[in-house]
C-alpha cells in the first residue's frame, strides 16, 4: 500500500513462527523501517496471547534496524510489556492511522510493516485500502510513548533503564530454569526474562542456568529456581528426573531457597497427581495432591494475594484440581477464574519460599509485585528492600485485564 505518502506492507502473523518469519523479512530488508504489531484475542485468534513471549522480538533491535515500533489490538498492553523487555519502547496506538501518524512524528521516509494476527488483519486491510484511496491520516493527537508533546527520541531503551545505584554488596543472583525443553507452556520462559530484567534494571547481575535433561544442578549454588507447565507426558518425564534429585531439592527448599512452579510444575510439588486414572507419585515437597476434574479449566484468571500489592492476572489451562494440606497456605483468593479447584475458591500454594500456581500468561511480567517478591526472598544476601522500578506499562497491562475480568 501507499498510505499518507508512506510505503506500507501488511502481513499476517498469528503465532511465534509467523512473527519470527516476519522478523526475518525485516532483517533481510537493509533499509531503515518501522513496524506496527497488532494482536487481538478474539475467539478466532485464541484467548491466550502468552505466545508473544516465544517471539524473538529481541532480534528486531539486534539485527533489523527497526525503529520506531508501535503496538495495537486488544492485547496492545501485553505487547508493550513484551517489547519493553526486549529493550524497545513501543507506542500504544489505536489503529493504523494512529500508527502512521506516530511513525510520521518520529521518522521520515521509512516504510511501515504492519503485522496483524487473525482477526486484526481484515479491518486493518480495509483501513489501508481507504487510506490508499486518498483518506486523510494526519490530524488529531499523535500517540507518544512518553506522553503528549514529547520530543522524538531514540525509542530503543538503554540496556538498564531506571535507577541502578545499589547499596551493599554487588548482588549476583543465579536463576535455574528447570527443563525448559519439556516444561515451557504459555510463555513460561517470559518469567525467566522478567526476573532477569528486573534484577539487571536494578544494577544487579543475573545469571540464568538452563537445566536440561541429564544435567544435575548444584541446588546449593542457586538463588531462584523456576519450573514451568507442560502436558501430562512431559510432566511425568520431569518428575522422574527430579525424583532422582529429591534430597538436594528438599535441602534447597528447607534452607529457604526460592522455588516458583507453574501449573504442571506446581502439581509436581505435591504427593501425587493423576495422569488419566494412574496416580503418579510427586516430589512431596509440599503437602498437597492433585486429582482431575471435568471440564478442563481454560481462561483468564485474576486473584488477590498477600505477596503482591495489585491483583495477580494471568491465564490458566489445566485438567488437574489441586488440594492443599492443612499446613499449606494458598497463594491467593480467586477473583475471577478457577485456580486450585472451584470449590475452594483459592489459587496456588505457599510453603516457606516456594510459590506454586496455576497462573501462566506468563505469570511475572504483568505482575511485577510477584516477580519482586521472588527476587527479594533470595537467601544469599539476606532480605533487602528492592529499589522501585517504573512499572507503569506493566501495571497498565495488569489493569486492562482486570477491568475486563471484573468490570
Ligand atoms: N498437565 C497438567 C494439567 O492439565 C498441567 C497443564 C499445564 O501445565 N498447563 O492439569
Amino acid at each position: 500500500f501507499c498510505a499518507d505518502g508512506r510505503e506500507v506492507v501488511l502481513n499476517l502473523a498469528k503465532n511465534p513462527t509467523g512473527l519470527n518469519q516476519n522478523i526475518e523479512l525485516l532483517c533481510r530488508d537493509p533499509s531503515a523501517k518501522s513496524v506496527y504489531v497488532v494482536v487481538n484475542d478474539n475467539p478466532n485468534d485464541g484467548r491466550d496471547v502468552s505466545w508473544i513471549w516465544d517471539v524473538d522480538f529481541e532480534r528486531l533491535t539486534r539485527e533489523s534496524g527497526t525503529e520506531p515500533v508501535a503496538v495495537g489490538g486488544l492485547r496492545a498492553n501485553d505487547l508493550q510489556v513484551r517489547m519493553k523487555s526486549a529493550g524497545i519502547k513501543a507506542a500504544l496506538v489505536g489503529d493504523v492511522r494512529e500508527a502512521l501518524a506516530f511513525v510520521g512524528s518520529q521518522a521520515n521516509d521509512v516504510p511501515l510493516y504492519v503485522l496483524c494476527n487473525y482477526s486484526a488483519l481484515a479491518p486493518t486491510k480495509g483501513e489501508l485500502e481507504a487510506l490508499a484511496a486518498g483518506g486523510e491520516v494526519s490530524g488529531g493527537d499523535v500517540p507518544s510513548v512518553d506522553g503528549p508533546g514529547a520530543a522524538p527520541t531514540s525509542l530503543l531503551l538503554a540496556a538498564k533503564p531506571g535507577p541502578r545505584t545499589h547499596k551493599g554488596p554487588q548482588r549476583r543472583l543465579v536463576i535455574a530454569h528447570l527443563y525448559p525443553e519439556l516444561l515451557n507452556l504459555y510463555g513460561d520462559s517470559g518469567n525467566i526474562l522478567c526476573l532477569r530484567k528486573r534484577i539487571e534494571w536494578r544494577g544487579m547481575q543475573a545469571e540464568v542456568r538452563e537445566v536440561h535433561v541429564g544435567d544435575t544442578p548444584a541446588f546449593a549454588d542457586l538463588d531462584l529456581v523456576f519450573v514451568g507447565g507442560g502436558s501430562d507426558r512431559e510432566q511425568r518425564i520431569v518428575c522422574d528426573f527430579l525424583l532422582a534429585q529429591r534430597s538436594e531439592l528438599v535441602g534447597y527448599v528447607e534452607d529457604g531457597g526460592v522455588l516458583a512452579a507453574v501449573c504442571g510444575g506446581y502439581q509436581l510439588l505435591g504427593d501425587s497427581y493423576l495422569m488419566g486414572d494412574e496416580k503418579v507419585p510427586g516430589l512431596a515437597l509440599v503437602d498437597l495432591y492433585t486429582d482431575r476434574g471435568t471440564p478442563r479449566i481454560v481462561g483468564n484468571i485474576a486473584i488477590r494475594s498477600d505477596i503482591a500489592p495489585h491483583a495477580i492476572v494471568g491465564y490458566e489451562n489445566h485438567g488437574g484440581r489441586t488440594h492443599l494440606g492443612p499446613g499449606v497456605s494458598p497463594l491467593g483468593k480467586v477473583l475471577c477464574g478457577h485456580g486450585n479447584d472451584a470449590a475452594s475458591g483459592f489459587e496456588g500454594c505457599r510453603y516457606r519460599n516456594v510459590l506454586g500456581t496455576y497462573i501462566h500468561g506468563p505469570l511475572l511480567p504483568k505482575n511485577p509485585g510477584v516477580a519482586d517478591w521472588l527476587i527479594a526472598m533470595e537467601r544469599r544476601y539476606g532480605s533487602a528492600e528492592l529499589e522501585p522500578l517504573d512499572d507503569s506499562m506493566e501495571l497498565a497491562a495488569n489493569q486492562t485485564m482486570l477491568d475486563r475480568l471484573l468490570p
